[in-house]
């Protein structure tokens, strides 16, 4: 039959070339022409064909529990399909989990780390949960140092190894965490699980763990950091799955979530009895531990967000510069140029936002502003971005029309995957009163926050009436029932002046939307004087 449709897929393309907005953030958080170059290199390779086809059947084919094998005994093992697998070999090969610690402060191998995990997360983001946590859990680790020198090795390695032997036997280790109980996983200091110590425990010391966890990610790692409860309060453990003597520990897979998208990633239900675990720190600080951890995959996950979004508009673009309707293309229709524009600038803020938040991570050990900076924005990134993620995925997916709608189409996929970013790491609410908590207690993140939209002053009238407006509600104490206006109000100021310092020809359509708000209350509804043609343009993929 005649090809009718007169649409191809965008793939082979290079997410990376094809994105000047992350090539100048990446560039001016201080990643080095080499990485760079290396960085140009692995946008091809992600945007291939192959390696879509492998972010569609590793979601296509669901991970299997395997409880017992055939003679009764109990595995508890995961088979994955082998798209996953070769998902996480690509990840792990690249070094996304890890290659940041071979760098030093400033050097900018975060930055260019956080931008590979960008691009790879664009086409497949299921199996970036376990890459995330691998390299989140060395500066937790580091609280206890012998661990760390046994652990660390391991973990950064370049080698990708699945099986599910003793750690010390594997060409590379990976690393996930267990705080989510049945009663809840925001509250984790509810966590009813028990450590009881063996010969007297203490730091680095042996525990025997018995208890649940509710939600465990990607539960063939090597080892989980978990909570439970230790005599002197909430502790953090390292609980291998498999111990030194080759046995498995007590972790038994009681089932595998049946989520809504997510779905190469396995999360599971887990159960121990008298599971051995290493104490992570002292007794009773496992919360000052494991926030080491969090802080790391609080900003991977914001950055999924952005990564879902930029994969959902570059697909909806490419689409409509091929697609016909009415006699044109539909990229050229002032109402769907409209759309594009609006989704673009949104995407084009989360991009800065988050290689931003890239370089204060990096900088943050030896630069107290990039540090308190770093405090702030991440939290109001980690809240802001993953919620406005799910609008943008859903209005890109309509823009593709029914094509969109079909599990054939990525759309689908991004769409379902994309609002568990504003649930793990933090749900909404949660994040939100951490900005209050942030402000209340580091005064100078605040500080650092505003100072740093002020480097904007000056050039938009409307912006810098937002930041008297925003000083002055800094300066009285917002109520609970109010954060969630707060961090508008800071994700929207930060947004116009990056776009002022940044990207200057989307300053004006995003400072009259979001802080004028001369605009709808859906994507698409820019004033119609700007020059919505040149910003839908700036959506359009480059493929060659
Ligand atoms: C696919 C998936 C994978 C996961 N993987 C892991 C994992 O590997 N390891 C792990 O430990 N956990 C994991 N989790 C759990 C996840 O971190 C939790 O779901 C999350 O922290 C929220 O906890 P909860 O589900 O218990 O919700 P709850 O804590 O019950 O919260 C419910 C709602 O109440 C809101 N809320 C909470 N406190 C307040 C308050 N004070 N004021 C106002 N609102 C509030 C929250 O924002 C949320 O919207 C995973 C979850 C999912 C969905």
């Amino acid at each position: 039959m005649e090809n009718i449709a007169l649409v191809t897929p965008l793939e082979p393309y290079n997410p990376y070339v094809s994105d000047p907005v992350l090539q100048r953030a990446v560039e001016r958080e201080g990643a080095s022409e080499t990485d760079r170059s290396s960085l140009a290199l692995f946008g091809a390779e992600v945007g291939s064909e192959e390696t879509f086809s492998w972010g569609a059947d590793a979601n296509r084919y669901s991970p299997e529990l395997v409880t017992h094998n055939r003679f009764g005994d109990r595995i508890d093992e995961v088979r994955y399909h082998p798209a996953y697998h070769q998902m996480m070999n690509l990840s792990v090969t690249n070094g996304i989990h890890s290659a940041h610690y071979d760098g030093s402060p400033g050097d900018g191998s975060y930055v260019a780390r956080t931008a590979q995990m960008h691009l790879v997360s664009q086409i497949e983001v299921g199996h970036a949960c376990p890459i995330s946590m691998t390299g989140a859990v060395l500066p937790a680790l580091r609280e206890q140092p012998d661990l760390a020198s046994v652990w660390e090795p391991r973990i950064r390695t370049r080698s990708y190894d699945q099986r599910l032997i003793e750690p010390s036997l594997k060409t590379g280790n990976l690393l996930g965490m267990g705080l989510t109980e049945k009663q809840g996983g925001s509250d984790v200091r509810a966590n009813t699980s028990t450590a009881m110590p063996v010969n007297g425990g203490g730091p680095g010391g042996e525990y025997r763990l018995t208890g649940h966890k509710w939600f465990t990610s990607a539960p063939m790692c090597d080892a989980f950091l978990v909570l439970a409860q230790a005599p002197a309060g909430i502790s953090c453990f390292l609980v291998p799955r498999v111990l030194d003597d080759g046995s498995r520990n007590s972790l038994f897979l009681m089932r595998l979530k049946d989520k809504v998208g997510n779905r190469s990633n396995a999360s599971s239900e887990l159960e121990f009895t008298d599971a051995a675990g290493w104490l992570v720190g002292e007794e009773g600080r496992g919360i000052q531990v494991i926030i080491k951890m969090v802080n790391a995959t609080r900003l991977d996950v914001t950055n999924w967000s952005v990564a879902l979004m930029r994969q959902s508009v570059s697909q909806a673009a490419w689409y409509l510069m091929q697609r016909e309707a009415f006699g044109a293309k539909l990229i050229d229709k002032p109402l769907m140029q409209n759309v594009v524009a609006d989704l673009e600038v949104e995407t084009e803020v989360g991009t800065m936002m988050v290689m931003r938040l890239a370089g204060a991570y990096e900088r943050g050990p030896i630069d107290d502003h990039e540090a308190a900076f770093g405090r702030l924005g991440l939290a109001v990134a980690k809240y802001w971005l993953t919620k406005r993620s799910s609008p943008v995925v859903r209005e890109a997916l309509e823009c593709v029309g029914g094509n969109g709608y079909v599990e054939e189409s990525i759309l689908a996929r991004l769409y379902r995957e994309v609002p568990l970013n504003s649930i793990w790491e933090g749900a909404g609410n949660v994040i939100a009163l951490d900005v209050l908590r942030a402000l209340q207690r580091s005064p100078d993140a605040g500080e650092a926050f505003v100072n740093e939209i002020a480097l904007a002053a000056g050039s938009d009238r409307t912006l810098d009436r937002e930041i008297a407006r925003l000083r002055q509600t800094l300066a009285t104490t917002v109520s609970e029932a109010d954060a969630r206006r707060l961090v508008e109000q800071l994700a929207h100021c930060w947004g116009a002046s990056l776009c002022l310092r940044y990207e200057p020809a989307i300053a004006d359509a995003y400072i009259r939307s979001r802080l004028d708000r001369e605009w709808g209350s859906e994507f698409g509804s820019l004033p119609s004087e700007l020059d919505l043609a040149g910003l839908a343009q700036r959506a359009c993929p480059v493929t060659e």
